[in-house]
């Protein structure tokens, strides 16, 4: 029986965000237990970049409308119906953002480039502008 807060909980998620590395295991952990063992995920968004699916694969979001580009307050971590509930409560507040979403998959994902040069965190704020707001 595998521990599934080890790759599907918020703590994990936290956890996965010091290295590029962790964050790979982390979905590799992801993808065995749905494609190996045939459990379903939790959904996922994390930095406002990424998309964790219920089958373990994980999306990048693209074109104009990242997450965390439109709103920058985002929270790091976040289920895909709190990411929604977010983003619905922000519109109703009048900033008028409609998001359409698009994710692509396949690939590298996370590149080196989302990781911070210095420390290596897929998280630091000095590598990403949009965290300091
Ligand atoms: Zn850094």
């Amino acid at each position: 029986m595998e521990d599934i807060s080890k790759y599907d909980s918020r703590p994990a998620l936290e956890q996965s965000l010091s290295s590029l590395e962790d964050f790979r295991w982390l979905t590799t952990e992801r993808r065995k237990a749905h494609y190996e063992r045939g459990e379903r995920l939790t959904e996922w968004v994390v930095l406002g970049r990424f998309f964790l699916d219920s089958c373990g694969n994980i999306g990048e979001y693209i074109s104009e409308n990242i997450p965390v580009e439109v709103f920058p307050r985002l929270p790091i971590i976040m289920t895909i119906d709190e990411f929604w509930e977010y983003v619905n409560s922000q519109s109703h507040s009048g900033s008028g953002k409609d998001i359409s979403i698009s994710i692509r998959y396949g690939g590298a994902i996370p590149s080196k480039s989302s990781v911070c040069s210095v420390c290596g965190r897929l998280d630091c704020i000095e590598s990403n502008p949009h965290r300091k707001k």
